[in-house]
């Protein structure tokens, strides 16, 4: 019988990966192989790095951008969170007012937050730089994917053991299995969801047989 412990905390969120050092993998927009993110501590920047083609490109985790205007068309006040990364480094986008969809021209504002925005995965998309993640596939019409290899083999582990150690923190203490969503954890689904991890297993990356510091 193939026991599993759940590591305490939640050592494969965005955040932990980058700040401890690790790589999330994407498909890099240029030429979509596998692209590494990761954090420099010194820059307090987050970059992508592709290593096949050399696209790179960065961002401030800290940072909030936001566009405030009085709309043109309905003139009503409104200020609005930005989430297209691209638009960043813009000085001024065009941007639908809230209550009217009238598209205005707007300054894009850049605020130090001091902290880091709760970074997700939105629709197998990371929010640095909107790219899709490497290691991802569809299960009956839902999403499964790994961060990077680490969290890959995490995944297969914990979804192919029998029995999961995890019973006297329940409720209590959120394990590394909190965010693995249900559908992926439903004994029905077991066989299916571990064979395609470990066909994404199979995939190439940049961290394929070398081991991570
Ligand atoms: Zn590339
Ligand atoms: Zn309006």
């Amino acid at each position: 019988m193939k026991r599993f412990k759940d590591p305490v905390g939640m050592p494969y969120s965005i955040y932990a990966i980058l700040n401890s050092g690790g790589e999330i993998i994407v498909k890099c927009s240029q030429c979509e192989g596998p692209a590494s993110i990761r954090y420099l501590s010194d820059e307090q920047e987050v970059i992508v790095r592709c290593s096949s083609c050399l696209y790179q490109s960065r961002q401030q985790p800290r940072y909030a951008y936001s566009v405030a205007a009085i709309c043109t068309h309905c003139e009503r006040w409104f200020n609005q969170p930005l989430h297209n990364r691209r638009q960043f480094g813009q000085k001024q986008v065009h941007f639908p007012c809230p209550h009217c969809n009238r598209v205005n021209r707007v300054a894009v504002r850049k605020q130090d937050t001091g902290y880091w925005q709760m970074p997700e995965i939105y629709q197998g998309r990371e929010p640095y730089f909107n790219l899709e993640l490497y290691f991802m596939d569809d299960y009956r019409g839902q999403q499964v994917w790994a961060l990077n290899r680490e969290h890959l083999s995490y995944l297969l582990d914990y979804i192919s053991a029998d029995l999961r150690e995890n019973s006297m923190y329940f409720q209590v203490i959120r394990t590394a299995s909190h965010p693995i969503p249900k559908y992926m954890k439903e004994a029905k689904n077991r066989d299916g969801i571990v064979r395609l991890l470990r066909k994404m297993q199979m995939k190439h990356s940049p961290s394929s047989g070398r081991k991570e510091g």
